[in-house]
């Protein structure tokens, strides 16, 4: 395993990258090239795991105990700290992901370092991105037998994610992997799809509920702007439902693995302006209760008069008392081309988060 902080990572992750490898370059690339057992005998069963890379040997609860004790370590609440314990549950993330010989992983919040040791028994490169310190040296010494796992200390959030792919993988599309600290969930996610990282797919373990509504249709109680982002960029799919004894501590809801696969040029919606329709979709779901219109009329991320939005909505055969949770993604995106270019600022401030934007073109 190499190892890099967060500060200035990008030149000092390549230089501990190399100096993490040469002791046996050699012998890693021959096994990449030579390498003959493929990734289904690994999902036939654990006892037909390569020789030729060391197996996974975290994932239960007597292994882990063993861990934390040997490290005196604490769990961190504040960073959603809770690591998986069922050798079943990992090997399904990992076929859930289809992890073979020749990805490029990103592993968001490792922990210990047991999905990452799965990881990297069956990919060709794992970079895992942790936050917090103190399992620095955990990792360490629980990835100590990979040559192929690069730790990195950092708030994932915090990393240019385009120009880490490109660094690292020539830009090629990268699978990402996660048991995801659930406080971050959307963030994460919503970052990983709307600055259009390279991705072959994301594979994550969320919250049930999230999970859900991730993939939920409209109509739905779970529909809402979060089904609509991730839909818009990828199409969602519900693999497995996990309950909270295969964790430890055992969360207080349940989880599930969604895989979210790449863009799906023929089943994208276009839209004009992306931004916009954003803005539309979030001022809908704003006040569930209200209708459409005024939705759009109150919201403060918009500035259109009665007028536009009445000639818009009719122009899309809306009628005047549906509510936004009642459209689609290709509906909202005709409003949006309806409205386009319509709006009076050209720059717009998103209270949510005070950041300032200006329209997608
Ligand atoms: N992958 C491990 C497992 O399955 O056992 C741990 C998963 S645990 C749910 C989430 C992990 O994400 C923790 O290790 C936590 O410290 C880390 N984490 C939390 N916030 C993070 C952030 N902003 N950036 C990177 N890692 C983070």
């Amino acid at each position: 395993m190499a190892c890099a902080s967060g500060e200035g990572f990008q030149s000092h992750l390549s230089r501990q990258r190399i100096s993490g490898r040469t002791g046996n370059e050699a012998g890693a690339a021959s096994f990449l090239h030579t390498e003959t057992v493929s990734c289904c005998s690994f999902y036939q069963g654990i006892e037909k795991l390569s020789e030729s890379r060391k197996e996974p040997w975290l994932g239960t609860p007597a292994r882990t105990i063993e861990i934390l004790q040997k490290y005196g370590f604490r769990f961190q609440k504040k960073y959603g700290q809770n690591f998986l314990i069922d050798p079943h549950v990992l090997e399904k993330i990992i076929r859930a992901a289809g992890i073979g010989r020749d990805d490029c992983v990103i592993e968001i919040g490792p922990g210990i370092g047991t999905l990452t040791q799965y990881l990297a028994y069956a990919s060709r490169e794992v970079y895992a991105v942790e936050i917090d310190r103190n399992l620095i040296p955990i990792l360490e010494d629980t990835l100590s037998d990979w040559d192929n796992v690069t730790v990195i200390n950092q708030d994932i959030l915090t990393l240019d994610l385009n120009r880490f792919v490109e660094e690292h993988n020539g830009g090629r599309p990268v699978k990402v992997v996660a048991n995801l600290p659930y406080y971050i969930t959307t963030p994460i996610l919503m970052e990983l799809l709307e600055k259009k990282v390279p991705l072959e797919s994301v594979t994550v373990m969320v919250q049930k509920e999230v999970a859900e509504r991730m993939q939920a249709s409209p109509g739905t109680k779970d529909y809402g702007a979060l089904s609509l982002a991730v839909q818009y960029y990828s199409r969602p799919e519900i693999l497995a439902n996990v309950p909270p004894n295969c964790f430890m501590p055992r969360p207080n809801v349940g989880s599930a693995v969604i895989r979210l696969t790449g863009r799906l040029a023929e089943e994208r919606v276009q839209v004009q302006d992306e931004g916009l329709m954003f803005r539309l979709i979030r001022a809908s779901f704003a006040q569930r209760r209200k209708t459409l219109f005024n939705g759009l009329r109150n919201s403060r991320e918009l500035d259109y008069s009665r007028e536009q939005i009445e000639s818009a909505m009719e122009k899309c055969g809306l009628s005047e008392n549906i509510r936004g949770e009642a459209l689609d993604l290709k509906q909202f995106a005709d409003l949006a081309d309806a409205l386009s270019g319509k709006e009076d600022a050209a720059d717009y401030v998103d209270f949510s988060s005070g950041v300032k934007h200006t329209p997608v073109t």
